[in-house]
């Protein structure tokens, strides 16, 4: 939503969590500052051959369980203060995970749609150029984000082992499986999703089999999300939405058929079958489980008191205001946060990075059961310290990671 910065958000979060925390303000300070921030000017040659200088950046949150981690996005209007709330929240992630990293993000200012693949591979290329002293599989790992994928990082990889002329899988994740990625990894984020999901239901009673979920955002994760709940679950998912608008079928939808309509058309809008809805009405639809897949503070203080799920699962990174978060404890909606609900992508990214170490590759049925393993302890440990602290989940889960970064941070001897 315009004018509300996710920087801010992520700083609020935090300010509630170090005061429940009772963290020393010189602590909470070093906290709530990137530790780095590497700003690139990327001068690319376009097809029409003139010179585009795009622009670029690259942000290490903070290092003190490892090596820093997060994605790359390519975005025409992702400010710096969003890939700042994305390099913060990777940070939390990690530490909630348990995952012997720390937290990054970045990203290009550009349009990836109005671009040719050479352009995309060029930009590419130019920004590990920019960025390389400062990335490597001890330092900061990249992985996909918005509008990037296995492709980027083939490119990315590959100019990586140019310059260096040795072969360092482990400095990127989310690559193609043919040169080291992971089975799992594509649909990983909506899967851990899922775990979580599975769990929450049974603390709140919901059978699953019998379960409506509604999915904003038909992207990736939205995608796999809609998948999954029909086949982890046998859930009916009843609506689905991108950024054209939505579609809904109380019957319910078949995941596979809108994805195949919306590679066709562009948009899941009009699939024989459907009525159409917007966004907003997708989101107060009366389900069991609501999953945000798509932007930052699309349920904001107007609409939450109108949300009528039993379960809201955060796919998105930063979907929901610290103000609805509120007013969403307050009706008593299980509320999965962000950082725990969609930390599969990052968990299975960390695999893929140990799997690379030595150079041997897992099977699928070891990924899911391992990623499942990490996903179901964190959502405990989540609730656990709810209930320690009689706090939503949200401020739970930063209470869990927080509490693991400064421990990192005071054992090194830095605070
Ligand atoms: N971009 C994904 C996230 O926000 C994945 C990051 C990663 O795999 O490093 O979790």
């Amino acid at each position: 939503m315009a004018g509300v910065s996710s920087f801010d958000v992520a700083d609020k979060q935090l300010a509630e969590c170090a005061e429940i925390l009772r963290l020393d303000p010189g602590v909470h300070a070093m906290l709530r500052h990137p530790m780095r921030e590497i700003h690139v000017s990327l001068p690319v040659r376009m097809d029409d051959g003139t010179t585009r200088v795009f622009t670029g950046c690259r942000i290490q949150y903070n290092d003190a369980k490892g090596p820093t981690k997060g994605g790359i996005r390519f975005h025409p209007d992702k400010t710096i203060d969003a890939m700042r709330a994305q390099a913060a929240w990777m940070t939390w992630k990690c530490a909630l995970l348990d995952l012997p990293l720390g937290g990054a993000g970045g990203g290009i200012m550009c349009n990836p749609k109005e671009m040719s693949r050479g352009e995309l591979e060029r930009l590419s290329r130019a920004y590990i150029d920019s960025i390389i002293d400062f990335i490597g599989p001890e330092k900061d790992i990249p992985a996909p984000d918005i509008y990037t994928d296995p492709q980027v990082m083939a490119w990315m990889m590959d100019e990586y082992f140019k310059i260096f002329r040795q072969s360092q899988f482990g400095v990127i994740t989310g690559k193609p499986l043919a040169i080291g990625g992971s089975v799992g990894r594509a649909d990983a984020a909506a899967r851990g999703g899922m775990y979580t999901i599975r769990e929450a239901a049974k603390i709140c009673g919901v059978d699953l089999a019998r379960s409506r979920v509604a999915v904003q955002g038909f992207g990736n994760a939205g995608y796999f999300a809609s998948l999954l709940s029909v086949s982890l679950f046998g859930a009916k998912v009843v609506a689905v939405s991108d950024s054209r608008g939505g579609i809904m079928n109380p019957a319910g939808l078949d995941p596979e058929a809108v994805r195949k309509y919306k590679a066709m058309t562009g948009s899941v809008v009009g699939l024989p079958g459907t009525e159409p809805i917007s966004n907003e009405q997708l989101l107060e639809l009366d389900v069991d489980i609501l999953i945000p897949a798509a932007i930052e503070n699309v349920i904001t203080d107007v609409n939450a008191p109108r949300l009528k799920t039993r379960i809201l699962a955060e796919l998105a990174n930063g979907p929901t205001t610290p103000e609805a978060d509120a007013i969403l404890h307050k009706k008593g909606i299980h509320h999965i946060p962000d950082f725990l609900c969609n930390a599969g992508g990052v968990t299975v990214s960390y695999f893929e990075m140990v799997q690379n170490a030595y150079m041997y590759h897992w099977d699928k049925e070891m990924v899911h059961e391992r990623l499942d393993k990490k996903m179901t302890a964190s959502y405990h440990a989540v609730l656990d310290a709810s209930k320690r602290f009689n706090i939503n989940l949200r401020k739970a889960a930063y209470v869990v990671a927080v509490t693991r970064v400064v421990e990192a941070m005071r054992i090194r001897g830095r605070i």
